[in-house]
C-alpha cells in the first residue's frame, strides 16, 4: 500500500491562502489505513478549516482516488458543491491528487506527503520493502530486497561497514545482506550468494512508467 502522512496544518493553511471555499476528498483505502485521509481525518480537517474561517463546500471519501474512472463517477455526484468551490484539498497519495487534477479545472491541493510503498507490519506500523525498481532480483536474494532494505541499495554486499550483523548507517537495523545470507543458508542456496550481480538496468525504472494490458496481455 502507499504510505502517506498529513502535512502540518499550518502548511495546509498556507497553500490554501486566500481560497475560502474548500472541498475535501479522502481515500478509503491506503490513506485510511495510514490514518492520514480516511473519514475520521477528513471530518477533523473539515472542523479545523472551519475553525480557521474557511467554508467547506462538501467532502467525500472515495474508494481509491487513484482510480480515475471511479473517482470521476464519485465526483459527478458532487458537481454542484464543486462548482461553488475555490480549491479541492485532496487527502490521498500523490497519485490521487493527480487524478483530481486531471478531472477538475479548479485548483487542487495536496494535504498529504506521500512517503513510500509499504508493508503493514501491524496497525499503524509500515515498512518499505520494495522501491518498484522495474527489474526484480528477489529470486536471487532469498526474497529479501537489497535495493530497498540495504541503506546503500548495494547489489553486492555486505559492505565493509557491517558490524556484528548490523548496518553501519543505522546500527539499530540488521544488515540486509546478512539477512540475505542467513535466508539463503536456511534455504540451502548459498551458492547464489557467491554470484556477483552485474550493474542493474536502471533504465527499466525510467519514469513515468506505464502498463497497458489487453485481455491480460501487455501491449505497452
Ligand atoms: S528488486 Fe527490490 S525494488 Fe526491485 S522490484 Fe524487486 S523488491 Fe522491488
Ligand atoms: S551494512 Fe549492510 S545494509 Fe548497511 S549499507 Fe552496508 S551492506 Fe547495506
Amino acid at each position: 500500500m502507499i504510505i502517506s502522512q498529513q502535512k502540518p496544518f499550518e502548511e495546509i493553511l498556507t497553500i490554501l491562502g486566500e481560497k475560502k471555499r474548500v472541498f475535501l476528498i479522502g481515500c478509503s483505502l491506503c490513506a485510511t489505513l495510514c490514518q492520514s485521509g480516511g473519514e475520521e481525518q477528513v471530518i477533523e480537517m473539515k472542523e479545523r478549516l472551519i475553525g480557521e474561517g474557511k467554508e467547506v463546500s462538501g467532502h467525500v471519501v472515495i474508494e481509491a482516488v487513484c482510480h480515475i474512472l471511479n473517482s470521476k463517477k464519485e465526483l459527478a455526484a458532487h458537481k454542484a458543491a464543486l462548482k461553488e468551490t475555490d480549491a479541492v484539498l485532496v487527502m490521498a497519495c500523490g497519485a490521487g491528487v493527480q487524478t483530481v487534477t486531471e478531472l477538475k479545472k479548479i485548483p487542487v491541493m495536496a494535504a498529504l506527503d506521500t512517503l513510500f510503498l509499504g508493508n503493514v507490519k501491524r496497525f499503524g506500523q509500515f515498512e518499505e520493502r520494495c522501491s518498484l525498481c522495474g527489474e526484480c532480483i528477489l529470486n536471487k536474494t532469498g526474497g529479501i530486497c537489497p535495493v530497498t532494505t540495504c541503506s546503500k541499495g548495494l547489489l553486492n554486499g555486505p559492505c565493509g561497514g557491517m558490524h556484528d550483523g548490523k548496518c553501519e548507517i543505522d546500527p539499530e537495523r540488521d544488515c540486509a545482506w546478512v539477512k540475505i545470507y542467513d535466508r539463503l543458508e536456511e534455504l540451502g542456496q548459498l551458492e547464489t550468494f557467491e554470484e556477483i550481480f552485474a550493474l542493474k538496468d536502471y533504465s527499466k525504472g525510467i519514469k513515468p512508467k506505464a502498463l497497458i494490458l489487453e485481455r491480460g496481455k501487455k501491449v505497452l
